[in-house]
């Protein structure tokens, strides 16, 4: 739906004059809570069929107006994305592979009926925000600001005959500390086997709201079995791994210098997250191997049985790397290796960081630097 070519779409910069003072916001970044707090700004940015995108701004952070009727509130057609801004050592800003986020943007929006947006406009989006907000930035390794693009139908009215003629695109931020507030502690996971996620030819490969609406239930139903996190099966048989919740999976067999990692292969269910390639890349690098493969719950039961899966962890950009401790399911549950954090899964993180905040080289230029 790229209705009309556009060159260069510009921001009307119109700062906050009551940003949150210094010592407000110094007490903020010591300890923030996941996505509770926001920064002073935000970017606005309209789509209509007769004009494109326009009305670009950046402006104080506040709440929209919408009318009752507004598509995205009957029908959900919106999608976000997610990503950081990491202050390095030098205090330079930089973020993290946007463009893979701008280019899964595209995708999502391909998939959700809305319209594109040029690569460069998102960056240009995110770079205003980030600049304009890099107070907001925390110095401390494994604190980030965590930015969250996303974009939803606007048009009033009840009709479900056509997608939406006008969408908003916006950026909001909020500084991050570790996202599961124990630290680096193994999660216990729920295998769910009545609830599904995704199914073929549905929106598992889209980050859109419609898909943890749905997941909810099933988060509530882990928590309820004293787990911290649900894993999906695929919808046909309910035996192949998908991901975790929001994150995806990773399983390390062997140990030492023979140690190889394998994630499930995207079907077109899973969510293709920047975190799992990234690692698909870096990990080769470290001289550990790292394949795309399928594991069903049996195997991995036996397999951590026979002793030969040695660590999973989970991968996504919120929590980086987070191991995974112990399995239940509802009719038993297993310890992976002796449910401490494994060898493997706290190297590729601590790599990870590193080179994000600008402690390791970065030969794949990911680093994205802002300001
Ligand atoms: C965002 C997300 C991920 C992780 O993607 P990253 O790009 O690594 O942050 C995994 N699964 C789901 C369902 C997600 O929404």
């Amino acid at each position: 739906m790229t209705a009309i070519q556009q060159t260069e779409i510009a921001f009307d910069v119109r700062p906050s004059d009551q940003p949150v003072p210094a010592a407000e916001r110094e007490r903020l970044l010591a300890a923030p809570a996941f996505g509770v707090r926001f920064t002073d700004h935000m970017v606005t940015l309209r789509w209509t069929q007769d004009e494109g995108w326009h009305d670009g701004r950046l402006e104080p952070y506040g709440p929209f107006t919408l009318d009752p009727a507004t598509a995205v509130f009957h029908y959900a057609q919106e999608f976000f994305e997610g990503l950081k801004a990491y202050r390095q050592e030098s205090g330079s800003v930089v973020m993290f592979r946007p463009q893979a986020n701008a280019a899964r943007f595209n995708s999502s929006a391909h998939r959700m009926a809305m319209p594109e947006l040029p690569e460069e406009t998102f960056l240009h989006a995110l770079e205003l925000l980030v600049t304009q907000d890099r107070d907001w930035v925390p110095l401390e390794l494994e604190k980030s600001l965590y930015l969250r693009p996303f974009a939803i139908a606007t048009q009033p009215g009840l009709g479900v005959n056509y997608p939406s003629s006008s969408y908003l695109f916006s950026v909001i931020a909020s500084p991050a500390g570790a996202y599961f507030s124990g630290g680096v502690k193994p999660v216990t996971v729920w295998l769910c086997a009545d609830f599904t996620r995704a199914a073929p030819g549905g929106t598992g490969e889209v980050k859109c709201g419609g898909n943890y609406a749905a997941a909810f239930v099933a988060q509530q139903e882990a928590i309820d079995n004293g787990c911290d996190q649900v894993v999906w099966l695929d919808a046909a048989e309910h035996r192949w791994v998908e991901e975790m919740g929001g994150m995806n999976l990773f399983f390390v067999y062997g140990s030492g210098a023979g140690a190889r990692i394998m994630t499930p292969a995207l079907t077109g269910t899973l969510l293709p997250g920047i975190t799992r390639d990234s690692l698909l890349q870096l990990a080769p690098h470290l001289g550990i191997p790292a394949v795309e493969g399928r594991i069903s719950t049996d195997q991995w039961h036996s397999d951590s049985a026979s002793g030969e899966l040695t660590e999973v962890f989970a991968c996504g950009t919120a929590a980086v790397i987070t191991p995974v401790g112990k399995v239940k399911t509802a009719t038993g549950e297993w310890l992976i290796g002796d449910g401490t954090p494994g060898p493997v899964t706290m190297r590729l993180r601590e790599e990870l960081l590193g080179l994000q905040y600008g402690q390791r080289p970065d030969p794949f230029g990911w680093i994205h630097k802002v300001c």
